[in-house]
């Protein structure tokens, strides 16, 4: 056995780099960080081969005194923290004093850097936790860090590296994130020699998810904001077809800092559920704002945790952020005009999502000619009531395999989905009613009866008030049966066995819900319920009496679950299909 003895600094420090260096992405991470913590307005990132051969990170922040150099390669050296009341607010993205002494731990580095008004700049190099000497040295104002050969001296952590492919691709990945979020603060990269992203100090949100999603998605995501001193969100929200089974696409941020937390990510789903698929994760930038001291980042060393004081305070204002932006998107405007309405023909057609965002804003709101939502100054879809097809006037679709409606409209054919659609009738029709406290509710000639435990009975009772304000009136029919004496006018399908269970169900797997949440469960279960199914062979007045009430609803592009009502293929896609392209 071996005595026991202290380790050497280098080897502490590569052990520590552990936690913090993972691969070139956590090295990107730290610098650009630093280069923001600095005040910087222009960071350069450069990277051969996936950042494993060099990383090199230049800003023009406020730059590092000479006599600091070696202190900043010193684990635990900060100038961002003096002591632990500091802690409770810290308002820097680092603060442990660890990065740059993990890092050079672990790589060939070079640091130089000249705070602004100094003479000339210094430099100092250190390889794999050898620290070399100061030097002199001719730099711009700023700093420069450049990292070779990471792991190098390391095998055991080298060869967890994928390619220089992959890794280049976390790096920028990384680098995005930070620039999605640092407004005023232009960032560029360069690959192997090519210049792979560029934002512009004065690139607003906007241009910056149009340089991180794309120019498509961005143009069609909608923003919305929530502004209070204590929790505020601002937060832009991609269309519902750009959700994905992965959470890549979903960025949250605290204070200008990335994180990633199960929790989170489950308000996230619980905020768009009704828009995105389940088990789909939608596109997302999503920024909180609270106040140091009410939240805790100080949990893991890579900092892409937190604890907020107010933890279900914080959740419940990202759902309701989510969905009051959801609901005004101007998704809900149709594609291709209203779901049962006439089309007309429209020169320079275009689908909701090639049409620029910002003219779309208060796209929901009903103009006063009573038509549908007008996409702003955008002239190309004002589509009125006048579009309406009016009761009689012939609707021209033809019904596939008793589930899909096909209708030619402008620019290409629409597929509807009629239970989708149905169950999104269903959903936002009682809604209405059910918010204005006026359900339409159908007494049944004879109540249905149901057997359930006496345990059941008691349950059920127990909601009968909410049960209520959804149309259902429920009661007691003996010991171990209840009496189904009405349900929702609208939802005529009902079987009222089914419709019982499923609310008992609902109120077991809720019991933490407010009334409220309650309520809003048993709304989506009853219009999925209550609505037509795939295969249902429905007559043609009864499907034209469908697409009629389509034509009236705030959202109509998925139903209740977030699956799509309905698929556009454009000309040109048919055009594809038949290899005329
Ligand atoms: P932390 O960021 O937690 O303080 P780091 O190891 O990342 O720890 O950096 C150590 C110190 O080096 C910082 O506190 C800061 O004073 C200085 N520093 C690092 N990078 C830069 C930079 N790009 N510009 C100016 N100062 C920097
Ligand atoms: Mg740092």
């Amino acid at each position: 056995m071996n005595r026991i003895h202290a380790l050497d600094r280098i080897v502490v420090d590569q052990i520590a780099a552990g936690e913090v260096v993972e691969r070139p992405s956590s090295v990107v991470k730290e610098l650009v960080e630093n280069a923001l913590d600095a005040g910087a307005t222009h960071i350069q990132l450069r990277m051969e081969d996936g950042g494993i051969r060099l990383l090199e990170v230049r800003d023009n922040g406020s730059g590092i005194e000479a006599e600091d150099l070696p202190l900043a390669l010193t684990s635990h050296a900060t100038s961002k923290l003096r002591d632990a009341a500091d802690l409770d607010a810290i308002a820097s993205l680092g603060f442990r004093g660890e990065a740059l002494a993990s890092i050079a731990s672990v790589s060939r580095m070079s640091i130089m850097s000249r705070p602004h008004g100094a003479k000339h700049g210094a430099s100092l190099e250190c390889a794999f936790g050898r620290v070399g000497q100061v030097h002199d040295a001719a730099a711009d104002y700023g700093t420069r860090i450049v990292i070779e050969n990471l792991f190098a001296e390391l095998p055991a952590r080298r060869k967890f590296l994928k390619t220089a492919a992959t890794e280049g691709a976390h790096c920028l990945a990384w680098l995005q994130r930070l620039a999605l979020v640092h407004l005023g603060v232009g960032f560029e990269v360069s690959q192997d020699g090519r210049t792979t992203f560029q934002v512009h100090a004065d690139d607003d949100l906007e241009a910056r998810c149009a340089a991180v999603f794309g120019e498509r998605i961005a143009a069609d995501m909608v923003e919305v904001a929530r502004e209070d001193p204590q929790l505020g969100v601002k937060a832009r929200i991609g269309a519902p077809e750009t959700a994905r089974r992965d959470a890549r696409r979903v960025h949250l941020f605290l204070n200008g800092r990335w994180i990633r937390d199960a929790r989170l990510l489950r308000a996230v789903r619980e905020g768009v559920k009704e828009f995105v698929p389940i088990g789909h994760y939608p596109t997302l930038f999503l920024h909180l704002q609270i106040p140091p001291e009410r939240i805790d980042i100080n949990v893991h060393p890579q900092k892409t945790e937190v604890r907020f004081r107010d933890e279900r305070a914080v959740f419940a204002v990202i759902v309701t952020t989510l969905r009051k932006g959801l609901a005004s998107a101007p998704w809900a405007t149709r594609a291709v005009g209203p779901v049962g309405g006439q089309v007309q023909e429209r020169s320079g057609f275009a689908p909701s999502w090639a049409r620029p965002l910002q003219d779309t804003a208060g796209a929901n709101s009903f103009d006063s000619s009573g038509g549908f939502p007008v996409p702003g100054s955008n002239d190309q879809l004002p589509l009125t009531a006048n579009e309406v097809t009016p009761e009689g006037e012939y609707l021209n679709f033809l019904s596939v395999a008793n589930t899909f409606l096909f209708r030619p409209v402008t620019g290409g054919v629409e597929i509807i989905d009629q239970h989708a659609l149905h169950e999104r009738v269903n959903l936002e029709e009682l809604r209405k009613e059910v918010r204005a406290g006026a359900v339409m509710q159908q007494a049944l000639l004879m109540p249905a009866l149901v057997e359930v435990s006496a345990e059941e009975l008691a349950e059920l009772l127990e909601h009968r008030e909410t049960f209520l304000t959804l149309g259902v009136d429920l009661e007691a029919f003996g010991d171990t049966t209840i009496a189904i004496r009405g349900v929702p006018a609208r939802l005529t399908r009902l079987v009222p066995e089914s419709l019982l269970r499923d609310l008992l169900e609902i109120a077991r797997q809720n019991r933490a819900a407010t009334p409220d949440q309650l309520q809003e469960e048993m709304l989506f279960s009853m219009a999925c319920r209550g609505a037509v199914m795939a295969g249902d062979r429905l007559d043609r007045p009864a499907l034209e009496a469908l697409l009629r009430r389509g034509a009236d609803l705030p959202q109509d592009r998925t139903c209740a679950h977030g699956r799509p009502v309905r698929v556009f293929l454009s000309q040109e896609d048919l055009e594809r299909a038949f290899y005329r392209r």
